[in-house]
């Protein structure tokens, strides 16, 4: 698919079909700024007919406006398959929140994006096709970028799609693409240890994200399953190992999931784990989702959790929940649009 590109690429496949070059310019150019094929008004109807099997055939399937201004997207591709896409407005801009797989493997028991299991990777240029329409959608187009930040946090464990994302982050922050700096781009991971120590090696400037949300293995166990491949002990050694190398921040989520996680000794062996590593941790209230049969603390218990992190030297905020209406929760969403597409 032509999203896939990056500029040279798409040069050389003008070259390939025997084009000049600036074809390959106007086909990119038309791709960032979200076009269809059909809107696209400066190439040869002949032109369009060749490049039609390749050119991307994303689209905005369905979008939720919440009372807070949070926008969800439903974007369909080409094969039928569905993603969420959250769309955030903050004091200084639009973040997007992307997804980098069709479900997911990982079986978190607290999260509905992986209740169906994984039906398949996206390919980089799906992963940036959602922002592309959805920065077409806010009236933004190739020259006139509305988004600034990137939170890889939507549906799929973007490690486990090591290539695709990687390659979506050269493509999003690339001067030829929207010059989005990595320093806004957020990856969020369950913690693929492997994969962690593999992304330190790019040396990008993004921020990497762990969710944590347990201080035992044990307790972890019980609601991740990665957590049977790796311990947190080996997971907070790579976040070391990363942050030696990268030298940027490592944030970690930590949704707090009643009787599970949320004790004061919790806090303690927080505290402990995260000692000396430059870290900061976004306690999450839980999500209910209806399948799952967890249960959530109150907004005020997050509150008294984060405010003993800090007193324990830890950097902590509680996140902001946004777009509750809208089926909030990673999946919720394409979970309800599927039952009510059956
Ligand atoms: N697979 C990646 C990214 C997707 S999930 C990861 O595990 O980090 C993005 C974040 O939302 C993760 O921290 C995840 O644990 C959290 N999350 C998923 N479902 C949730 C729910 N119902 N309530 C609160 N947080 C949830």
């Amino acid at each position: 698919m032509l999203s896939d590109f990056s500029f040279e690429e798409m040069k050389e496949y003008a070259l390939k079909l025997g084009l000049p070059a600036f074809r390959g310019e106007q086909i990119f150019n038309a791709i960032y700024s979200g076009k269809t094929l059909e809107e696209i008004t400066n190439l040869p109807k002949a032109l369009k007919d060749i490049i039609a099997e390749d050119y991307p055939k994303y689209k905005i399937l369905k979008k939720f406006i919440s009372r807070d201004g949070t926008q969800k997207f439903i974007i369909e591709f080409g094969d039928g398959n569905i993603v969420e896409s959250v769309l955030m407005k903050y004091k200084y801009g639009y973040t997007v929140c992307l997804s980098s797989q069709v479900g997911c493997r990982m079986g978190c028991k607290f999260c509905a994006s992986t209740l169906g299991g994984l039906a398949r990777n996206l390919s980089c240029g799906e992963i940036l096709g959602q922002l592309l329409l959805i920065n077409r959608d806010i009236g933004g187009s190739e020259k006139n970028r509305q988004i600034t930040n990137i939170v890889l946090m939507g549906s799929g464990e973007p490690l486990d799609n090591f290539d695709n994302v990687c390659k979506f982050i050269d493509l999003i922050s690339s001067n030829r693409g929207l010059n989005i700096s990595q320093r806004n781009i957020s990856l969020s991971t369950c913690g693929l240890v492997d994969k962690i120590q593999k992304l330190s090696e790019k040396q990008y400037n993004i921020s990497l994200t762990i969710s944590l949300h347990a201080t035992l293995d044990e307790k972890r166990k019980e609601v991740m399953p990665i957590a049977k491949r790796w311990k947190i002990e080996e997971i907070i050694d790579a976040c070391r190992k990363y942050y030696d190398k990268t030298r940027r921040r490592i944030y970690f989520e930590y949704t707090l999931i009643k009787g599970v996680n949320d004790s004061n000794d919790d806090v303690v062996r927080l505290s402990k784990l995260l000692k000396n590593l430059n870290a900061h941790v976004n306690v999450i209230p839980l999500n209910e989702v209806k399948e799952r049969s967890l249960k959530g603390t109150t907004r005020l218990a997050a509150y008294q959790f984060a405010d003993l992190l800090k007193s324990n030297g830890v950097s902590a905020t509680v996140r902001r929940t946004m777009g509750e209406d809208i089926a909030g929760a990673c999946g919720q969403l394409r979970n309800k649009v599927l039952r009510e597409n059956k």
